[in-house]
């Protein structure tokens, strides 16, 4: 799998998380954000986002299990 072009915004996630896609894309992979700390993912990152409620966002899961 290729990595990012850039490097991407990591902060710490906080109890107000909600993740969401931004409509741009990094690496041909659509990009996802993080509404409250501004972190964003991308299906390449090891780590998966889990948002305020402790889970994985529905946007996420469907991201990952679309074929490449
Ligand atoms: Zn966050």
């Amino acid at each position: 799998m290729e990595h990012p072009p850039r490097p991407l915004a990591i902060e710490d996630c906080l109890n107000e998380c909600s993740w969401d896609v931004t409509g741009d894309r990094l690496g041909g992979d659509p990009l996802f954000a993080c509404a409250a700390c501004g972190s964003e993912w991308v299906r390449s990152e090891d780590w998966t986002p889990i948002d305020w409620l402790g889970e994985v966002p529905e946007t996420v899961v469907a991201e990952r299990a679309r074929p490449e």
